[in-house]
């Protein structure tokens, strides 16, 4: 090796918390070797890095370690996606190494070899499609199932595992294994099936379409507004066929997968073979898979949920943001990216249009909208003949409340049940009661370590703190004073479905919420048991807002949509509007009008007026005029340091230090050190600064020079804290 002083080294990123590229040595060091990964000695360890760049050594040369293997012969990450992670950890300051490593997929993060490329495909043989045709399976069946999917085209394999748990050992019995034929690679399967054709567009849908065709080939980013039921599904699958049909990949984006299988269902039917799923549901090696044939262009839709934002596009055509407000697009923790805002980013570098859609879209869009940085496409009608549902305030105040329903929703339910109707009964808070208290003394139950009280479970006889997860047993007796008048307070998911099917006998009660769906296939089949389109009441979280079709459901109920109203955070406005709007969406979307009632205790609220009266357009004009007004985002651009210890010394003497190091700029504001919203979490005091300014250039400018600073600050090994450049949460 060239230990020399002049010779170029690999200057490699490594996923660790520290802002800087390490030298190592290797033969014949050229750019081909900027995007391959690496494998290097680092002190007593052993890691996996990529190099971001050659150049001249920046560490004593006696020191240069030589890397212990190259592990790809080609590029893994190159081109415009390399620039752009370069990008990400720039705008976010986070070092690249992690950046990086968010990026790949875990198999590729170690040195194990790269899995094949070729996905398990499943399709029907010429005997297999005799027996379809000839329903050789018994009716019902977990087999008749499997022949039917497969009658629709050839499946992969990791699809089937998701969609119809237990398929392979169907497709394992005697009689049946000459049905079907197994292939290696990807594509090779997508020439027999027979895409289902769409629906007709109406106008306002074509000249959407028109409008992102017409920008084919080079960036622009559409908003795509358009209510519940107006169609934008339409318009992405147009746009992507459009896309397929020039050879070119399109990247679609949605907030959860598992919440949307009906659209994941459609994008297959319309789009046979072409479709890869990419989620975090998906075993490590098949996201892997999904990865690299995107990486080699093999892919034709990748369909992924936040961090496939990070997947390599050699011949991007398209990328669609589906549900673009929603905040599960904002990563949480670690590397706080937004995918949404990312989608953008890559779309202007890739030269592809980006269609950003949502029947609420985000005040940030909104904004780009006005601004033009955004291009408006309005889809203001259902599609089909469906009607929008009416909305009806029920004003809580003074009644008397009966298992936390007004006497009015209990009358217009009881109607629906004799009707053997649909209902949809929403209620933001999962568990029994929020909060478990004593009728002698007052003491109610509150978590050791947080701010927080705990929530009631009745099912697992347990208190869970919904802030730190823990758990501990319902108490016998009031620790306070011995009563054993404990009473549960409030209703949550699990008292109401235990109230209702009391109150209504005979009518199934279908509770939906994080609890009741932990096991894999459970929401599908609560699902399901809703659009078999018999009878039934549907109690939920907000799961059940997100686009889910329901076209049964002839009544919604919102409970307690006040949580919302009085919370201090600035954007509960925002959230509350796009959830109450969501949920009314899934009602009556068929032939079939919907009522949707909200139960509040302030009514004459001027939000819900707004909303009610003008819809969710003139409640963002106003919230947005609001936000101007006030100087909130997104007129202002927000970043906030938070830190959190179980000293609270040590966590204000770090935050001092850092308020004290900060650089001083004219064009940003800094706030704190102050308490976070909730200050005591998982035995962990928290703390925040928040940095405002109405200019990104101003506050990129600050962070770029303070970050280091307070990388360096020793007060910071006692604490625990983060950056969070355009924070969703105000905790
Ligand atoms: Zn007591
Ligand atoms: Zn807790």
């Amino acid at each position: 090796l060239d230990k020399s002083p002049a010779a170029p080294v690999l200057k490699v990123a490594l996923p660790l918390p520290l802002d800087r590229l390490f030298d190592y040595a290797a033969p014949e060091i050229g750019r081909g070797w900027i995007g391959c990964r690496v494998s290097v000695p680092f002190g007593h360890r052993r890691l996996v890095g990529v190099v971001a760049a050659v150049g001249a050594a920046d560490s004593e040369p006696t020191r240069i370690k030589a890397i212990l293997q190259r592990l790809d012969a080609q590029p893994l990450i190159s081109g415009e996606l390399l620039q752009t992670l370069r990008w990400v950890a720039g705008y976010y300051h986070h070092p690249l190494g992690e950046v990086l490593a968010t990026a790949l997929p875990g198999p590729l993060r170690g040195t194990r070899p790269l899995p094949q490329v070729g996905e398990t495909w499943l399709l029907l043989s010429a005997t297999g499609r005799r027996a379809l045709a000839e329903g050789a399976a018994r009716r019902g069946s977990r087999l008749a199932a499997l022949l039917a999917r497969l009658g629709e085209g050839a499946q992969p394999a990791a699809a089937l595992d998701m969609e119809l748990p237990g398929w392979r050992d169907s497709a394992r019995l005697p009689r049946a294994r000459a049905w079907f034929d197994w292939r290696e690679g990807a594509m090779a399967a997508s020439a027999d099936a027979a895409a289902v054709a769409g629906p007709a567009l109406n106008e306002e849908q074509a000249a959407a379409l028109a409008a992102v065709s017409a920008a084919i080939g080079s960036y622009r980013g559409f908003l795509l507004d358009g209510v519940t039921g107006s169609g934008k599904t339409e318009i992405y699958l147009g746009a992507i066929a459009q896309v397929l049909a020039g050879g070119r990949q399109a990247l679609v984006l949605v907030p959860e997968i598992a919440l949307t299988p009906q659209l994941l269902r459609r994008f297959r039917e319309r789009l046979p073979g072409r479709v890869m799923a990419l989620h975090s549901a998906l075993a490590d090696g098949e996201r892997a898979r999904v990865w690299l044939a995107a990486a080699r262009g093999e892919a034709g839709v990748v369909l992924g949920t936040r961090s496939a934002v990070f997947t390599p596009l050699p011949n991007a055509g398209l990328i669609v943001v589906d549900e673009e407000h929603d905040a599960a697009f904002k990563q949480a923790d670690a590397l706080r990216y937004s995918a949404r805002d990312l989608a953008l980013v890559r779309g202007r570098a890739l030269a592809v249009p980006v269609l950003l859609g949502s029947a609420t879209p985000s005040l940030e869009s909104l904004a780009n909208a006005e601004a033009g940085r955004l291009q408006r496409l309005l889809l203001p009608r259902r599609a089909g003949a469906a009607r929008p549902p009416s909305v009806r305030v029920l004003d809580t105040r003074g009644q008397r409340l009966q298992d936390g329903l007004a006497p009015e929703l209990i009358d217009a339910l009881a109607s629906r049940v004799e009707r053997r109707e649909q209902m949809l009964v929403f209620r933001n808070r999962r568990g029994f009661a929020p909060l478990l208290a004593c009728r002698a003394c007052g003491w109610h139950a509150e978590c050791e370590r947080c701010d927080a009280a705990y929530t009631l479970h009745r099912q697992s006889r347990r208190l869970h703190c919904h802030h730190c997860d823990r758990e501990r047993p319902v108490p016998e007796a009031c620790p306070s004073c011995g009563s054993h008048e404990l009473k549960p307070l409030g209703h949550g998911t699990e008292r109401l479905e235990e109230s209702l099917a009391q109150r209504f006998p005979g009518i199934p009660v279908i509770r939906i919420d994080r609890d009741s769906t932990r096991r894999r296939g459970a929401l599908d089949e609560k699902l399901d048991a809703a659009r078999s389109g018999d009878a039934c009441i549907l109690v939920g979280t907000q799961m059940l807002a997100k686009g889910h079709d329901l076209p049964e459901v002839t009544l919604v109920a919102v409970l307690n949509a006040d949580a919302g109203l009085m919370r201090a955070d600035y954007r509960a406005a925002e959230r509350l509007a796009q959830l109450v709007i969501q949920v009314a969406g899934r009602a009556g979307r068929a032939d079939k009008p919907g009522q949707v009632m909200l139960q509040t205790l302030q009514p004459d609220h001027p939000l819900l007026h707004t909303l009610l009266s003008g819809g969710y357009p003139a409640f963002a004009r106003e919230e947005l005029a609001l936000r101007r007004a006030t100087g909130l985002p997104p007129y202002v651009h927000h970043a906030l340091v938070r830190a959190e210890a179980p000293d609270m010394v040590a966590l204000r003497s770090f935050l001092q230090a850092a308020r004290e190091c900060a650089p001083a700029s004219a064009g940003v504001q800094l706030h704190g050190p102050m308490p976070a919203p909730s200050e005591r979490r998982a035995g962990r005091w928290r703390m925040q600064i928040l940095l405002e300014s109405s200019s990104r250039p101003d506050l990129q400018g600050l962070l770029g020079e303070w970050m280091p600073r307070l990388r360096a600050l020793p007060q910071g090994r006692r604490v625990r804290w983060s950056l969070d450049v355009d924070p969703l949460e105000a905790d």
